[in-house]
This record gives structure tokens, C-alpha cells and sequence, in this order.
């Protein structure tokens, strides 16, 4: 079954026993909870999406390991080639879905951590890459999503993680075992932690040999015993309770995070995809931020086309699409959200084999894009902001629209153009509503911040790749200078 259907894969999730808090209750069935489901219908969008023809070449790979067919998000990258389709695929997602959608965690994850235990491996004599293959080759067979954990709570910024107040606050191994090893922390932020089928947990940072028992790579299923999640709200999340397609602007689609804890779980050896080699740390976290800022360059650019196109239709509706500074703010919101799209696609060009065999982005380039997604999402939404006007945040509800009394009055004074029901103007408010400050504003805003690494992270690996000594002698051979 190397390929699921969405409702298979929405039937997968239900049979797992998670442990989920929202609102201070566990929640026995995240499946149908009208909160999480739209999360979870954004992830079954890239099982429904690998099962149709025309889309076949963007969504589904053949296994290097098994020749089979699987969904692109479960492929080891092999070619540039690869690394473009992936980010044309987000962004295919981020239209489909206008939301995160989840699962290239684990797609990038998958590829950090094939290649870093492969070098790991070599230099230190370890069986990482074994394991982890044995891992992949089940996530592909059974098309598993699942969550790639990088970040840790981190406490004080100011501390290495051995030095901590309170040495839980990075994940580390408490004990080691002959069949394996037991650990406890937490991963922040877990992008569709409960959508998923299994969590591989990575270090955050580069590591000293102080923090040895830091340095842990594994995966675990997201009912294994003593691991639970905490929901994070999200702006207008009980909104979704309320039964109305209209409020929510977006009714099918959504993203999830949650706090992930683990409470002393039990890895088995099997499992285990580095357990004390600080020296392949840094790696690790370099390689798969690298990838996840190349994924913004898909993702974000999706819901981006949706956020466009929306601001378009609020011009139309009003009837000022025909202004021509309507027309520049389109243009200009365009040319940004094509910028993003260019720095996904050329890291991806200038990608390059691993020692491993699979391709790994350019990560200056890689840096470049996450780098302008900190920005660029912002300005884009701040063009929608001021095309759509007050009434993005202003409109009543649908149930005064439906009114038998007070409706008709909202028909007729909330109409733009007399040719668009007032109805469909609310809607694209909404849209946008739920894209600049409601619900989907975790995944297009703040996520465009601090979501694979906050801006600073990248300016550190810009610097660092920047090759400021080659420039200086470019100047410097120009002008003469001995
Ligand atoms: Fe994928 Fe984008 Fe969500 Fe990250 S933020 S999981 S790249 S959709
Ligand atoms: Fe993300």
C-alpha cells in the first residue's frame, strides 16, 4: 500500500491512541473535532492530490530503495530535479489548501537525517543509517506523515543545554538501556504533531561534547506511552465551533502546532539515529534547516497566489479594480511572491549530490529565501490589508446575514458592485481575514518569522557562506590593490 487514499489516510490517524489537551480536556477523537479537523484535511490534501493523474509527476516519486511508487512527501531526493519538484509541489499544496499543510517535516527531515547518518556512520562506525533506512522503507510503504521535532523549548538563550536550570528544558537521554535508551524534554511548535503517524526528533543546535546526551535523533509513534501534546490556539480557533462556513473564511483547510512532551519514553535501538555523537549535531540541524527554508519557498508562495488572488476579487467587488494604484498593489504583491518562488526554485537548481547520494539544496541560497519569506509575507499582506478595506474586520456575522429582519439591511449596505451578491464579498473578506489575522495567520504570518528558524538564524549562515574574503579581492583586483 505504498500509496493511501485520503480517507485511508484520515482512518490511519483515527486508529491511533493519542494523548491530545485543548482547552484543559484530553480530546478522545482529533479526527472529528471540528477545531483540528480542517489541520488534518490540509495533510489528507497531499494524499488526495498523489492520487490523481495530472498531478502524478509533482506528488508521487519511485523509491530509491524499492522502485515503488510513494508520495513524494516519503522520497530521498536523487537529482535537482527532485528538488525543484518539491518545492512546485508545496506550492501546489499551499493553492490547494491555503494553510500548512504539514507534512514536509517529515519529507525534510527524512533527507537531513539520511544523509547526516550516513557521514556519522563512516567516522564514528555506528549502524544509524541502517536503522534509519529500515525506518524510511516502512514511512514509504505504509505512507506515513510524519512530524520532523527539531525545536526544543530552550529555556535560558543565554545557556547551553547542560547548563540549564532545569536540564529537561532540550531533550536529552535520561537512561540507556540494552535495548535502547529513554528520554525526556519537549519539541515547541510541532507543526501537525496530531496528524501524524510518527514524530523523528532531532537536536536543535550544534553541540559541544558536554551536552553528549543532547545529541538524540529517533522516531517514535505518536501513541507511544508517556509522550502527549498540548494544542496551541490559535486567533479565532472557537470560531470553527460556531457552524459557519461564511465566519470562518476558510472552512476546509488549516494548520496545527502543538507542544509535544515527553514524559521518559522508550526508544528501542532500532530506532535510534544518533545517541551522543555531538560532533554530527550541527550537521544535522544545518542540513535540515536548509531544507525546510527551501520548502517556504513553495509553501508560502501557494497560500501567497490564494492571498493575491482574494485581494484581486475584494478590488472587484467594490469596483476599484480599475484604479490604477489597485492595479500597482497586485503587481507589487506579484513581484514579491515571485521573488520567494525564484529563491526556492534556484536552491534547488544549484543543489548538490551527499556523500549519502541524495541532493542537498544550496544553503546560502536556501538561507536567501527563508531569509525574504521573513519579509516579503508581511508586505504581501499588508497590500491585502489595504485593498480589502475596513470591512475584512468590521463585517457582521452570518447569522445576521441570514436574519429574517436585519439581513436584508446587510444585503443591501454591504454590497459592493450590484452585480456581486453581498455574500460573496463577505466571503472573500473572510478569506483574507483568515489569512492576515485569523487562524491560517499562524501558518502565513508568524510561521513566515520564526518557522524554520527565526530571521537571525539565517543571517548567521549568510555570513558564515557569504565568502566576504573572495569579494573583497573581487574589489580589490579591480581596483588595483596589491
Ligand atoms: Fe510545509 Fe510550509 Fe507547513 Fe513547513 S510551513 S510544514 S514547509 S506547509
Ligand atoms: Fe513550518
Amino acid at each position: 500500500m505504498a500509496l493511501m487514499t485520503g480517507d485511508e489516510y484520515v482512518e490511519s490517524i483515527r486508529r491511533l491512541k493519542m494523548k491530545i489537551y485543548m482547552f484543559g480536556e484530553t480530546v478522545d477523537n482529533p479526527v472529528d473535532n471540528p477545531i483540528l479537523r480542517p489541520s488534518l484535511n490540509s495533510v489528507k490534501a497531499t494524499y488526495d492530490l498523489a492520487q490523481l493523474p495530472e498531478h502524478a509527476d509533482l506528488m508521487t516519486a519511485k523509491s530509491h530503495l524499492t522502485g515503488k511508487k510513494i508520495n513524494r512527501f516519503c522520497h530521498i531526493h536523487h537529482s535537482t530535479d527532485d528538488l525543484v519538484k518539491k518545492v512546485k509541489m508545496q506550492r501546489l499544496c499551499g493553492q490547494r489548501t491555503a494553510s500548512c499543510f504539514q507534512r514536509c517535516v517529515g519529507l525534510d527531515s527524512f533527507n537531513s537525517v539520511f544523509s547526516t547518518t550516513y557521514e556519522c556512520d563512516r567516522k564514528h562506525g555506528t549502524k544509524y543509517h541502517e536503522n534509519f533506512l529500515e525506518f524510511l522503507k516502512e514511512a514509504q510503504e505504509k505512507d506515513w506523515t510524519v512530524d520532523g521535532a527539531m525545536t526544543d523549548p530552550k529555556g535560558d538563550r543565554g545557556l547551553s543545554p547542560g547548563r540549564q536550570a532545569d536540564p529537561d528544558l532540550y531533550l536529552r537521554v535520561v537512561e540507556r538501556r540494552k535495548d535502547g535508551i529513554v528520554v525526556r524534554g519537549a519539541k515547541a511548535h510541532q507543526t501537525g504533531i496530531c496528524n501524524s503517524h510518527q514524530v523523528l526528533v532531532m537536536p536543535t543546535i550544534a553541540m559541544g561534547p558536554e551536552d553528549r546526551d543532547y545529541a538524540v535523533s529517533f522516531a517514535v509513534p505518536l501513541d507511544a506511552e508517556n509522550l502527549f501534546m498540548v494544542i496551541g490556539r490559535q486567533s479565532c480557533d472557537t470560531r470553527k465551533l460556531e457552524g459557519s462556513d461564511l465566519d470562518v473564511g476558510n472552512r476546509e483547510f488549516g494548520g496545527v502546532e502543538a507542544l509535544v512532551i515527553f514524559d521518559n519514553v522508550f526508544v528501542p535501538n532500532e530506532r535510534i539515529f544518533l545517541n551522543g555523537e555531538t560532533d554530527f549535531s550541527g550537521m544535522l540541524v544545518e542540513r535540515f534547516a536548509g531544507y525546510h527554508r527551501q520548502s517556504y519557498g513553495g509553501c508560502k508562495v501557494g497560500v501567497g497566489d490564494v492571498l493575491i488572488g482574494a485581494a484581486a476579487l475584494a478590488a472587484e467587488y467594490n469596483g476599484a479594480h480599475k484604479a490604477s494604484h489597485i492595479k500597482d498593489k497586485l503587481i507589487e504583491m506579484t513581484h514579491l511572491n515571485e521573488t520567494l518562488y525564484s529563491s526556492g526554485i534556484a536552491c534547488s537548481c544549484e543543489g548538490s549530490e551527499t556523500a549519502s547520494g541524495n541532493y542537498l539544496i544550496d544553503l546560502l541560497l536556501a538561507n536567501v529565501c527563508k531569509q525574504n519569506v521573513t519579509r516579503f509575507p508581511y508586505e504581501i499582506t499588508r497590500l491585502a490589508e489595504d485593498i480589502a478595506g475596513g470591512l475584512m474586520v468590521t463585517a457582521p456575522s452570518e447569522k445576521d446575514l441570514r436574519h429574517p429582519r436585519i439581513g436584508p439591511y446587510l444585503d443591501k449596505y454591504l454590497r459592493g458592485v450590484a452585480s456581486t451578491p453581498t455574500e460573496d464579498r463577505l466571503k472573500i473578506m473572510r478569506l483574507i481575514e483568515n489569512l492576515t489575522l485569523g487562524a491560517a495567520a499562524v501558518g502565513y504570518r508568524t510561521e513566515s518569522m520564526h518557522g524554520a528558524g527565526s530571521p537571525q538564524a539565517q543571517r548567521i549562515v549568510i555570513a558564515r557562506l557569504g565568502n566576504m574574503e573572495r569579494k573583497k579581492a573581487l574589489a580589490k583586483n579591480i581596483a588595483r590593490i596589491k
